[in-house]
């Protein structure tokens, strides 16, 4: 399993609160919460235990992507009701009522301890840090380093031109908006969080914001005193996740561009925070750790042969029950190391291009697409890559078997 899966469950409460005008469904939605917390801590125990089986991990891949859409619901009605300023206006606090500035020492061996809310202001992104993150003195340097290697990787930039939609995530969160006078402009805020009652939160983005949940950076007073924590040792195994952060700081980037299906927005998240980490390695042990603890694997569930690879691109896992979802991720990946080998490295940003022209431009959140919307972007892909760009893949993931 994946280590960013190490941190499960989601957003789940946020979905609950704000679809309060449905109150049938808020009550679903936390009962389907409590349900994916208990199975996410199964797979975690077998991923600590290094035993994990795919079944399993299926399991953590589906409770993320679902948990990544209900924070996209949610957050999407919260933003409606927030203006932001003028996009002329350069990021940074609006008035004094924000929390304390800081910077952190660059050594990794340095751990900065919140107090309080707090936050590192970097080129291209804020850090948000809530009371009780524990951070080593490199985390901000590291987190630039991701980005900076994600957009050479992807030749796209965080920083587009067009107004980037904000959301109010915290006042779900805490009942209000300790960031509401820090303006992030074309920034990304990533928001360092933490679980203090074990509900089972995970990490997720938006065009907006990625949200981070890792154990590792959780302070030892959180962990100590929550049963479910100092009780499982395994889960925090000392390995910052930046494979997490490469993985939805991904999300962030192609959202900030355009839409793409489910396959590829989770398969190429894992493909580009793999790449990245290793190629990376050289600039500090814990991306080499991180890409080492992704759980990435080279075969689906159901057969896939050259004569039915486009149906799957193009049903996209959508007829399946959300606790089946999983093999996303593992296509995506495969289409990203097939896709940059036969077409070259500007894959993604060719296909994001057309997925623009198409109509699915700046996207503020996942989710799933329409078939109809699936229908038009399987026929570009063919379009941009071959008409028998599917057979080719088919051929190909053959050879992997
Ligand atoms: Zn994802």
């Amino acid at each position: 399993m994946k280590k960013k899966l190490l941190i499960f469950l989601s957003l789940l409460t946020i979905a609950a609160f704000s679809a309060c005008s449905d109150q049938t469904a808020a009550t679903d939605t936390k009962e389907a919460s409590i349900q994916s917390s208990e199975e996410s801590t199964a797979v975690e125990s077998k991923t600590a235990e290094s035993t994990q089986s795919s079944e399993e991990s299926k399991t953590a891949e589906s409770t993320q992507s679902s948990e990544e859409s209900k924070t996209a619901e949610s957050t999407q009605s919260s933003e409606e009701s927030t203006v932001a300023p003028a996009s002329t206006q350069a990021p940074g606090p609006l008035s004094e009522n924000v929390p304390k500035k800081i910077t952190l020492s660059g050594n990794r061996d340095d751990r900065f301890l919140a107090d309080d809310f707090c936050y590192v202001e970097g080129e291209k992104f804020f850090l948000l840090l809530e009371k009780d993150v524990c951070v080593p003195g490199d985390y901000a340097d590291n987190v630039a380093l991701i980005m900076d290697q994600l957009e050479k990787e992807t030749s796209l930039t965080f920083a587009v031109s067009y107004p980037i939609i904000p959301c109010d995530t915290c006042s779900v969160k805490y009942g209000y908006n300790p960031w509401k006078d820090l303006f992030f402009g074309q920034k990304v805020p990533i928001y360092l969080f933490i679980d203090r009652e074990s509900v089972g939160y995970i990490s997720c983005a938006s065009a907006e914001f990625t949200i981070i949940y890792d154990y590792n950076l959780f302070s030892d007073e959180v962990w100590d005193s929550v049963p479910a924590y100092h009780d499982n040792p395994w889960r925090r195994d000392g390995v910052i996740e930046y494979s997490t952060v490469a993985h939805e700081l991904t999300h962030t980037l192609t959202l900030r561009h355009a839409k793409l299906t489910k396959i590829l927005t989770e398969g190429l998240a894992d493909y580009y925070a793999e790449k990245v980490l290793l190629d990376l390695a050289d600039q500090s042990e814990d991306f080499k750790k991180s890409a080492r603890n992704m759980y990435l694997i080279n075969s689906v569930k159901d057969t896939l042969t050259p004569e039915n690879a486009e149906e799957i691109f193009l049903n996209d896992y959508s007829d399946l029950s959300q606790i089946e979802r999983q093999d996303e991720y593992t296509l995506g990946r495969l289409y990203g190391i097939f896709l940059a080998k036969n077409y070259g490295d500007s894959f993604l940003k060719d296909f994001l291009e057309v997925s623009k022209e198409a109509g699915y431009s700046y996207s503020a959140f996942l989710g799933d697409l329409q078939e109809k919307d699936r229908v038009v972007l399987t026929n570009e892909f063919k379009k941009l890559f071959g008409d028998d760009v599917f057979q080719k893949f088919g051929e190909w993931y053959q050879t992997l078997q």
